[in-house]
């Protein structure tokens, strides 16, 4: 995805209003097509998916297990992955080695990865029910039992522990970065956070050990295309400035006005603004 900033992006999580899509399948261990551990972080990896569940009615969890990623750290509190979705639910038993792999590789999709723990090999994407798109319409029919492709963790976001001040921007794509950063904020830290969803269902948890003070920017009520809002925010910063780490993740051309902003008008450091397009309307991302 073209983006004005350095990637950033991850999520651990809780999600304390978890609703279970489909019973958890038993999983096939391991990956497929894949000759041992794959440690690299670019290293394309078959997972099999484990569990389906809804975060919320728009945000769909999709948890899954890969022996290729035991033994393979996470990298950043926003990393991202990148995956490569079978048309169906599986790439079979060739795997990487498929030449429907080798096709489909070509359409890759980039994903937070969540909850990565590197001694299970287990991990997971939560992904935003939009409706169309390669990963928008895989996420209505993944089972468990379902295998896709990933690379990564990659990221090179980091919180600097030093850092005291916080202004955390996020339409829904970015959601779950945002909690997994909420979460690795250090403590007594400051942090004004925004979030753009559709409506209140939409709303989650972001546990701190920060001092959060955080708005839901909701468009059942303020209206407007998904994605817009972030782009409206500037009169609506209280503390974005010189000194205050400024990261932001959402659609292309609100990142766009929100970074103008943020470096002709606020007076923020270029050097501590992480703003990074997540998506773009009206385009595929590859
Ligand atoms: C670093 C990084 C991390 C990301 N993490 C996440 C994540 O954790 N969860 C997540 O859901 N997304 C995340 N995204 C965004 C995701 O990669 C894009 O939304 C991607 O376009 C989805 O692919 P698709 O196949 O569903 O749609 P595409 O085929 O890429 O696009 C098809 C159409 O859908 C539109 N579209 C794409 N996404 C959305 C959306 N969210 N809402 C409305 N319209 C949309 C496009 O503009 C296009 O018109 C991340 C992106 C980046 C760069």
């Amino acid at each position: 995805m073209p983006r004005p900033g350095e990637p950033g992006t991850e999520a651990h999580s809780t999600s304390p209003t978890a609703r279970p899509v489909r019973p958890a399948g038993a999983a096939r261990a391991g990956a497929r097509g894949a000759a041992g551990p794959l440690r690299r972080s670019g290293a394309p990896r078959v997972c099999v998916v484990t569990e389906v569940i809804d975060l919320t009615p728009r945000l769909r969890r999709v948890r899954f297990r890969s022996d290729d990623l035991i033994g393979v750290e996470p990298v950043s509190p926003a990393q991202r992955a990148t995956i490569v979705l079978p048309a169906g639910g599986s790439f079979g038993p060739e795997g990487l080695d498929s030449a429907e792999y080798s096709a489909a590789r070509r359409t890759r999709r980039t994903y937070t990865l969540c909850d990565l723990d590197p001694r299970t090999g287990t991990a997971a994407i939560d992904l935003v029910r939009h409706g169309t798109g390669v990963a928008g319409t895989w996420v209505e029919r993944v089972r468990p039992g379902d295998d896709f492709v990933l690379s990564g963790p990659m990221g090179k976001f980091h919180l600097d522990p030093a850092q005291t001040h916080y202004v955390l921007i996020a339409d829904e794509t970015a959601v779950p970065a945002l909690r997994e950063i909420c979460a690795q904020l250090p403590a007594g830290a400051r942090a004004e956070v925004h979030v753009e969803v559709a409506d209140e269902a939409e709303r989650i948890d972001l546990p701190s050990p920060a001092e959060l003070d955080v708005t839901w920017w909701l468009r059942s009520e303020h209206g407007g295309e998904v994605g817009e809002l972030v782009g409206r925010l500037a009169p609506h910063l209280r503390t974005a400035g010189p000194g205050v780490t400024v990261w932001i993740g959402a659609e292309a051309d609100s990142v766009t006005a929100l970074r103008t902003h943020l470096l002709a008008e606020a007076g923020c450091d270029r050097r501590l603004l992480d703003a990074v397009a997540y998506w773009r309307r009206g385009r595929a991302e590859s």
